[in-house]
């Protein structure tokens, strides 16, 4: 094994281990964790074992194609995403065979897989990672009960963040933190700052005989029942996989001058052909890339530059940020829902699945909003800025719909989809938690024009609006029918009109938000189902009354 620092096993949470049988097989259950490196779960199942079995499962709960889903993929995850997964049990599997091992695929609901591998390859110890998304954490409840009860030992080490949320709630006194400066001061230093981490091995134990459990290799897309065709060609390119996921790290920070003045929210969020930060958050959410590595590097890089930047704005900053959501949703039952969810206002948003469905399909008529959603469909990964500029209009800014409904759309394209970040972050950008100043609003036309006077973003992702002249190509509507006609594009037939007014719809929400809030100051947080619909009733009767001027739309000249 080859060690990158200094290593303290005390810093993983153990979970008991009876003995530490040596001549005997284990298995290591890869989920997320999807690398050698910085792989505690590997490296217990590993040491000592005269076999290892490598297993992944395909669960058809993620993967099941679904033809009836609004663009290809299964019902939870867009094709982009199930791709980026094979091509990273694929470099997986590679990178154990040079090990002499590899990786066993089984298909099933993994806890069923998991008791027939535990009986028919007569393991004595179980290893995964520990995961915080309540889909695992229920099915692992079911698997280590399963694992203890035929005498399995199960180690179970927190990998795949820098704490573990829950150390950091009990510091804190049982409760999360709820803003980023106060996670900071009681998170602390985390433990991976010092210690050595497992960079990779000489070798692994072989696998054991398998028997007949229905053994694969990793499928490829077709075989899953999805197409891979060239219609596709202009899909992510983002490539799945630990060696893809270290290059592009190195090459990321290769750049210390660029680590060092790193400052979120600065950057372009329209940068497309070189993203203005990582695109590590792939990577981060298979776990193709060690964050406590990634935390090491930057720490590297800090020792060596003279100054640098710091958290909120600093790179590691960001990976803090990803701490924060993790403990939060962690500690907060009903995270993911307005509902039940003590962190987050009670909103009336509205139902309308055909805005919905504009807004989702980058159809709403402004070229910057639907831009960015046919690069959230085409590339599964945007900008960090260019997904609140989405939230933003689809919630409090111009739509007023439910933040569920957009944060669905984007867990099932994202790449990076997760669990904890994605719901905080929509929650933030819907002003329902951690953030509150709903009258500050994304311009649908002016934000992305700052960075972006041209329109390259617009053009490359909206080809039809690829010969506007520069001067309409962020409001088209506004264009002379002439101009339309020029650039092939006549608003309204071959390009959407805008499906509302932004500087009235925006004013609304601002109105509502107004009420919202109002209410969830009154009621001290307990706002009912009887409260809402009461509120809505009265929202409805105000919009009523100024439908007139809400009606307007703009003028084609
Ligand atoms: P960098 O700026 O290079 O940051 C490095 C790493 O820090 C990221 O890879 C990520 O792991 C972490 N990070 C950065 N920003 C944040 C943040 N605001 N919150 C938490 N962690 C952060 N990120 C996801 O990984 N998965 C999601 O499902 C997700 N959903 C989001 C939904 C909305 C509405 C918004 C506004 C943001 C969401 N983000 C999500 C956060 C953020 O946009 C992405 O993490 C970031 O854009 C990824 O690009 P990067 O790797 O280049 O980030």
């Amino acid at each position: 094994m080859q060690r990158f620092s200094v290593c303290s096993p005390s810093s993983y949470r153990l979970n008991p281990i009876t003995s530490m049988a040596t001549r005997s097989g284990s298995l290591i259950w890869f989920r997320k964790g999807l690398r050698v490196h910085d792989n505690p779960a590997l490296e217990f199942a590993s040491k000592g074992s005269e076999f290892m079995f490598p297993v992944f499962v395909i669960d058809p709960h993620y993967m099941e194609s679904d033809p009836s889903a609004f663009s290809p993929g299964s019902s939870r995850a867009g094709v982009n995403r199930i791709r980026f997964l094979l091509e990273s049990l694929k470099d997986l599997d590679s990178s154990l065979k040079k090990l002499g091992s590899r990786l066993l695929v089984l298909k099933g609901e993994p806890g069923e897989v998991l008791f027939r591998c535990l009986q028919e390859w007569k393991v004595k110890r179980l290893c995964f990672e520990y995961d915080t998304d309540p889909y695992y954490k229920a099915l692992d409840v079911k698997v280590k009960d399963y694992a203890s009860s035929t005498g399995v030992e199960v180690f179970s080490p927190v990998s795949h963040t820098l704490f573990n949320p829950a150390d950091v709630i009990e510091k804190n006194g049982g409760k999360p933190p709820l803003s980023y400066q106060s996670f900071l001061k009681i998170a602390g230093e985390p433990s991976c700052a010092k210690s050595e981490l497992v960079m990779s091995y000489s070798s692994l134990p072989p696998v054991g005989d398998v028997g007949n459990l229905g053994i694969s290799e990793v499928p490829s897309l077709e075989e899953l029942g999805y197409r891979d065709d060239d219609e596709q060609a202009d899909w992510t390119p983002f490539r799945g996989g630990e060696s893809e996921a270290l290059k592009r790290l190195t090459k990321s920070i290769s750049d210390k001058a660029w680590v060092a003045n790193f400052e979120k929210p600065k950057g372009d969020p329209s940068a497309f052909l070189k993203p203005a930060t990582t695109v590590m958050s792939p990577y981060l959410k298979f776990g193709c890339l060690s964050s406590r590595y990634f935390y090491q590097c930057l720490q590297n890089i800090y020792k060596d530059v003279k100054k640098h930047t710091s958290p909120p704005v600093s790179l590691l900053g960001q990976l803090l940020w990803r701490e924060f959501f993790y403990t939060t949703a962690f500690g907060t039952p009903n995270f993911d829902k307005m509902k039940g969810n003590r962190i987050c206002k009670q909103i009336p948003w509205n139902e309308d699945h055909a805005m919905l469905a504009a807004w989702r399909d980058g159809k709403t008529g402004y070229p910057w909003i639907d831009a960015i959603m046919v690069q959230l469909l085409k590339w599964g990964w945007m900008h960090h800025l260019a997904r609140h500029c989405v939230a933003c209009f689809l919630t409090r800014g111009d739509l007023f719909i439910h933040w569920e409904q957009g944060r669905d759309v984007f867990e099932r394209l994202l790449i990076d989809s997760d669990w904890a970040i994605n719901n905080g972050n929509w929650m933030w950008l819907s002003c329902s938690s951690f953030f509150y100043q709903y009258n500050r609003i994304y311009s649908p036309i002016s934000f992305g024009k700052k960075y972006d006077p041209d329109g390259k973003y617009i053009r490359h992702f909206l080809p039809v609006l690829k010969d506007m002249p520069k001067q309409y190509i962020y409001e088209p509507w506004t264009a002379p029918l002439s101009v339309q006609t020029k650039a092939n594009c006549i608003v309204g037939k071959d390009y959407p009109k805008p499906m509302v007014l932004h500087d009235s719809a925006s004013k609304e929400c601002k109105r509502k938000m107004g009420e919202a809030y109002a209410l969830n100051k009154k009621m001290d947080g307990k706002v009912d189902e009887e409260n809402l619909r009461d509120l809505r009733r009265k929202l409805e009767k105000d919009e009523h009354e100024e439908s007139k001027i809400r009606n307007q739309r703009p003028k084609l000249k």
